[in-house]
């Protein structure tokens, strides 16, 4: 396994490997990496010769009082799990940008207005920075993103296709533990008691799925409950929210199109985010 951190020989070890015809997948991260991360990188694998996994804290992509400094950055743990994983390269570049200050910021509109975007503002044009300049210094055939951040799904696939980025782009269903709480490097900021707060989150969501399933079509009174149902075990909650899956758009009624369930929430000083898939009941 290679670990490179350097930008121009990133470059140059990716084009020798295309120019022998290999098929080059890509799977951004932060780090502290979880079986989440892995799933991605073991769905690269069946899809490519060769694996690159970055691991970069996107300064970014964090707001002044977010976790910055104190995000978790456990390399070498990190790196024995990538070769484990048979990663081909690893790229861990010290810093992404040429100076302190870049000029150039993407901004994908609308779809980074709703959810997090409200929340974190700013954050999306972050995300979108790297993940171009990412793109511009690996140059994949294939990138992997969890629909974990599904948001960030949807605003990387809108700017790959309005800026003609010749990338693929897949998405990774949501790893998550045994009693149903959505993986993230976050989740080692909670105590034992927060955790089992923070389980009400994807039990809020298979709850409502579950209702959506027993034939409840209006998103007003599946969201009703489950607004109740959080606020009752004192759950923080940022946004609770049912969406259509490609737009984001909000949807009212799940016979209009196939939706998501949305939820963000601050457990603690930790904030986590969840999403499920609705059954979609339009003929879409
Ligand atoms: P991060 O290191 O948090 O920036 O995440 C890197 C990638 O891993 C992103 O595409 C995330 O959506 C994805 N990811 C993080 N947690 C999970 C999870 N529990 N299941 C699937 N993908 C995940």
């Amino acid at each position: 396994m290679l670990v490179i951190d350097d930008k121009n020989e990133m470059t140059s070890t990716i084009l020798s490997l295309k120019k022998r015809g290999d098929v080059v997948s890509f799977v951004p991260t932060m780090g502290c990496l979880h079986e989440g991360h892995l799933s991605l990188i073991q769905l690269a694998k069946q899809h490519s010769d060769v694996v690159v996994v970055s691991i970069y804290v996107n300064p970014l992509q964090f707001g002044p009082h977010e976790d910055l400094d104190r995000y978790p950055r456990p390399i070498e743990d990190d790196l024995a799990k990538c070769m484990a994983e048979g990663v081909a390269i690893v790229f861990c570049p010290k810093s992404l940008y040429p100076r302190q200050s870049l000029a150039v910021s993407l901004h994908v509109s609308g779809l980074d207005q709703v959810l997090c975007g409200q929340d974190r503002v700013g954050h999306f044009d972050g995300v979108a920075t790297a993940v171009c300049v990412l793109f511009n210094i690996v140059q994949p055939d294939i990138a992997i993103f969890g629909e974990k951040d599904f948001q960030q799904l949807c605003i990387l696939r809108r700017m790959v296709e309005d800026l003609s980025i010749a990338v693929a782009i897949l998405a990774a269903p949501i790893a998550r533990a045994s009693d149903g709480l959505a993986l993230s490097s976050r989740n080692r900021y909670l105590s034992d008691e927060q955790r089992k707060k923070a389980l009400l989150l994807s039990q809020c969501l298979q709850a409502m799925v579950h209702q959506a399933n027993a034939g409840e079509e209006s998103a007003a009174k599946l969201l009703q409950w489950g607004h109740h149902f959080l606020s009752e075990s004192g759950v923080d909650v940022q946004y609770l929210e049912v969406r259509e899956s490609e737009t984001l758009q909000t949807l009212n009624l799940l016979s209009q199109n196939c939706g998501r369930v949305f939820v963000a929430a601050r457990i603690g000083h930790t904030r986590l985010i969840d999403n499920l898939e609705l059954p979609c009941k339009s003929q879409c």
